[in-house]
């Protein structure tokens, strides 16, 4: 993508999610991977208020090449592209509902969410739950590496979900679908409920590959 449309299309899609309180406070981080390295929002920004000219710039090794200091996730993101060759945009959050679902106790570790909807299982598919780490401990970034060689989603154990897509419309497409998807999870908890069976979900996996 163009460095300077890129610019502002991070800027437009943090407002959005902040408006919607997908996230709140100075939570949650965005990156995109441009021809020379990759943009990420700056630590302590909120993502409500994001300037295009102060996103942090790294290059090619992740070294600040420009703009504010990075997030203090940015390890996050760059685990997710070493492992994601297509990975064109990562967005994190501490999206409501999901970090509720990631703080339960009876959840399946592999796969977190339940296939509800035909479109979580096309934007998301398999969600696994990554161990609870302090904030800014790097064994985390190994943690989500190993899980994104097969995930393009992984939750953090209660924290918040890191998703990448081919693009930054993708990933928070995704995001916004996994946000979603958890919090229909918390609604039907404790009622008999119809997920997709496995021929349907195989049916979807033809129809529509995963990408990125
Ligand atoms: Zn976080």
């Amino acid at each position: 993508m163009i460095e300077a449309k890129a610019r502002e299309f991070i800027c437009d899609m943090g407002r959005s999610m902040f408006e919607r309180r997908l996230t709140f406070g100075s939570s949650g981080n965005i990156s995109v991977r441009v021809n020379d390295g990759w943009l990420m929002t700056p630590t302590g920004s909120s993502l409500g208020r994001l300037d295009p000219a102060r996103l942090s710039k790294l290059d090619d090794h992740g070294r600040l090449v420009g703009g504010d200091d990075p997030t203090k996730e940015s390890f996050l993101h760059l685990a997710m592209y070493r492992e994601r060759a297509k990975a064109g945009a990562v967005v994190h959050l501490h999206s409501t509902h999901s970090v509720a679902v990631s703080c339960l106790d009876c959840i399946n570790h592999e796969d977190v969410l339940p296939p509800i909807t035909a479109y979580y299982v096309m934007r998301v598919g398999k969600l696994p739950l990554i161990p609870y780490y302090a904030p800014g401990d790097k064994a985390l970034g190994e943690a989500v590496g190993k899980a994104a060689a097969k995930h393009n989603a992984v939750l953090l154990a209660n924290h918040g979900p890191v998703v990448a897509g081919t693009s930054l419309s993708a990933a928070v497409d995704a995001i916004e679908e996994l946000e979603e998807t958890a919090r229909l999870y918390l609604l039907l908890h404790g009622k008999p409920t119809r997920y997709l069976n496995e021929d349907q979900i195989a049916d979807l996996y033809r129809r529509f590959p995963p990408q990125g």
